[in-house]
Formats: structure tokens, C-alpha cells, sequence
């Protein structure tokens, strides 16, 4: 299966036998240059600018949300959205251990502890059942706050996030997260143009958060951005994102505790670009995954594809293989032909700074993270 898989990537690709196939590489063919060269010669290259404006509209158009704020990345966005709903010291929020550590990043710097609970196997995302079930086992209600019975800590918040563009069941953990008084703010860095049933995902919580970076679907060179129907929150998170500086000619009150998070806009003209592009992006990348679950059809090996009633961005495509070892051929083998292919992240419980977390029994979790590839899913850089 191995040479004929490398001869698919080759020829998709249209790369020679010595060319490196990244794992998922940013393409440059629309405006970003044109864009850029505007902020320089307005010389607004900094953190006020009509990019970022019009940035932020696009976002909300293409999401349908209400507001839309741009930030310098994703952590600083998913950072700022748990402060913004008041999650701190002595506070819980529940997420996935399976995910990239800025996920869990974003809830210690708030000065809460991560509580790390299993993911579904087919969308590897936050699973329901290990959600109610670890609330109902674990915590209970007190005063209208939910407390986590063995720590004390109040649980504030669910953190799911849609694993490698693939939508997670998010209206059940939204419809739990209800009954037990949680915020839903949805870590959606990776599914940009993912869908469940036809609404954009990162619209489901109190907030959703994207990212710009390099390797994702868009790119703004680093960036991010959140999105809330919520018009106290838009506006306060546009405020606590600027320093929360009170508008005036010259002088510098702020009026409670702000952060440095805006998206320049020299990053907010490549962002707008990209965003421009994303259709025909998602078309491709949707090509790429129609042919990577054909192949793998005929093999052991099974392609991660999108759920019931959702739509998958197929950011980054992944097979689940039926054992560690062969993973590790197929990593081994892959990588060595200049074809770039990983792993999923360690989980983030494994982690030096998380491991003392609470977790349930990660069962999904370290069954996936020994079996679980991505393949290179880039749009081709080569016409
Ligand atoms: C990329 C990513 C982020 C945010 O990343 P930044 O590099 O800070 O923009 C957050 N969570 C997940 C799951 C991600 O993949």
C-alpha cells in the first residue's frame, strides 16, 4: 500500500521524487500582495486600520455571527474569552486531552485548572457522554454553581474543539453545558468553514474562537479572531482587546484590565486576501479528501471522515491505523520519502505542565493518539 500511497501524494501534488510535500502549506495567488503594499504605503501597518474592519465583517459574513474580533492569534483569542466570562483562580473548565496544548494554554493562563475528558472516536472531539457523564459522577450543584467534588473548584466552562476541521457533536455538549449553567466557548482554530447542520461551528457557544495561523486553512501570517452573538460581550471584548482604553482625544484611562490582543492590520490585509479564497480552498481540500477515503477504502486503514449532519473543512486529513506499529511504519516510511506526515499530539494530560489534571479514562483519547496520521492536505501550490 506504502509505494502506491506515496505514488498518489506525488502525483496529486505534481511534485518530482525529490520534492518535500509539507503537511499543509499557505498558498499565495489572490490579492495578499496588493493588500499588503496598501498598509505600508497608508503607513497604517499597526493595530488601528481599514483591513481590520474589513476583516472582521467578512469573518461575521462568512460565520454569521453578530461580532466578529480580530486578535493577534488564536491563544490570545481563546485566552481573552474565557477572561471575558469571568473564568479565573479556583475556577475548572473541561476540555479534551486530545488537542494542541494552546487549548489548554489559553485556560491556565486565566489562572483555572484544565479538567481533560475523552473524545468521541469517529469525530475525535469532546464527547457527550464522557462530558455528562463526568458531571454527573463528579460534581454537583450548589448555590447555582457547579463544583467539582473532590478539588472544590467551580467548573465555569466547556472547551470542545473540532478535531483537524472535523465537527464535534456540539449541540448535545451545548444542550448539557445548559442544564449544568456552563459556558460553551467553542475552540474552533481548526474549522474554519466546517459546519453542523448548515450553521457555521464556532457559533453554537457563548463564543467561538478561530486561527490565522501559517499552517491552517487561512492564513494572516499569525492571527485569530472570536465571535459572539452577544452584543455585551462584542463590545467588551473589542474594549478588553484594546487595552480597554476609554475612547478620548488624549488621555489614557482604562477602566479595568485590558490586553495588547488586536490583529495588526498589515496581518488583517493578508487575512482578508485568504479569506477571499476560501471557497475555492475548501473545494480543493475537499478533493484531496475524496481522494485519500478512496484509496484507503481499499485497505485496513480508516479515513477520518466528517459525522452525521456536518460538514468537515478537512483541514487536516487523518487515518486511524488498526495498530501503534503499523502507524509507525507508515510514519517512518512516509516521512523518510520526503512526503511530511504526523502523529497526533501527545495528549495534553501527558504533558509536563498538565499532568497533574484531572482526567476521566481517556480510553477514545490514547486509543486514537497511537493510531491517528495526518496526511499532507494543502491546496496544491503547483496549477
Ligand atoms: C492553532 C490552534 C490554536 C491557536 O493557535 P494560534 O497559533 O495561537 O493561532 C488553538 N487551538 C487549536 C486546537 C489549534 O489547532
Amino acid at each position: 500500500m506504502l509505494p502506491e500511497f506515496i505514488d498518489l501524494v506525488r502525483r496529486y501534488y505534481k511534485a518530482g521524487n525529490e520534492d518535500f510535500i509539507p503537511l499543509h502549506a499557505p498558498i499565495f495567488n489572490g490579492n495578499e500582495i496588493n493588500y499588503i503594499t496598501d498598509t505600508i504605503k497608508s503607513t497604517f501597518v499597526s493595530s488601528v486600520g481599514p483591513y481590520v474592519d474589513r476583516f472582521e465583517a467578512m469573518i461575521r459574513d462568512t460565520t454569521g455571527s453578530k461580532y466578529a474580533i480580530a486578535t493577534v492569534n488564536g491563544t490570545s483569542a481563546l485566552h481573552v474569552a474565557l477572561h471575558s466570562l469571568g473564568v479565573g483562580i479556583g475556577d475548572a473548565v473541561i476540555t479534551q486531552a486530545l488537542s494542541f496544548v494552546a487549548t489548554a494554554n489559553a485556560v491556565m493562563y486565566t489562572g483555572a485548572n484544565p479538567i481533560f475528558l475523552d473524545v468521541d472516536l469517529d469525530s475525535m472531539s469532546l464527547s457527550p457522554v464522557a462530558l455528562e457523564r463526568f458531571l454527573i459522577d463528579e460534581c454537583e450543584r450548589k448555590e447555582g454553581k457547579t463544583v467539582h467534588r473532590s478539588s472544590g473548584f467551580q467548573v465555569k466552562a466547556v472547551v470542545p474543539m473540532h478535531t483537524y476541521g472535523n465537527p464535534g457533536r456540539v449541540k448535545e455538549l451545548q444542550n448539557i453545558a445548559k442544564n449544568w449553567g456552563l459556558y460553551l466557548v467553542e475552540d474552533s482554530a481548526e474549522s474554519l468553514g466546517s459546519y453542523v447542520d448548515g450553521k457555521h461551528t464556532g457559533t453554537f457557544g457563548t463564543i467561538g474562537i478561530f486561527s490565522f495561523n501559517g499552517n491552517k486553512t487561512i492564513t494572516s501570517g499569525g492571527g485569530g479572531v472570536l465571535v459572539t452573538d452577544e452584543d455585551s460581550l462584542g463590545k467588551r471584548l473589542k474594549h478588553i482587546t484594546t487595552t480597554a482604553k476609554v475612547p478620548h482625544p488624549w488621555e489614557f484611562f482604562h477602566d479595568e484590565l485590558g490586553f495588547n490582543y488586536r490583529m495588526p492590520n498589515i496581518n488583517a490585509a493578508l487575512a482578508c486576501a485568504q479569506l477571499e479564497q476560501l471557497e475555492n480552498f475548501l473545494k480543493e481540500k475537499r478533493k484531496i479528501s475524496e481522494l485519500y477515503q478512496n484509496f484507503f477504502e481499499k485497505t485496513n486503514v480508516w479515513f477520518k471522515a466528517e459525522i452525521k449532519n456536518t460538514k468537515s473543512n478537512y483541514w487536516l486529513n487523518t487515518i486511524e491505523f488498526p495498530s501503534k506499529h503499523e502507524r509507525d511504519l507508515f510514519l517512518e516510511e512516509t516521512n523518510r520519502n520526503r512526503i511530511m506526515t504526523r502523529p497526533a499530539w501527545n495528549l495534553l494530560n501527558t504533558l509536563p505542565v498538565y499532568s497533574k489534571c484531572f482526567t476521566d479514562r481517556l480510553e477514545n483519547s490514547n486509543f486514537l493518539s497511537e493510531r491517528l496520521v495526518n496526511l499532507p492536505s494543502g491546496v496544491p501550490w503547483k496549477k
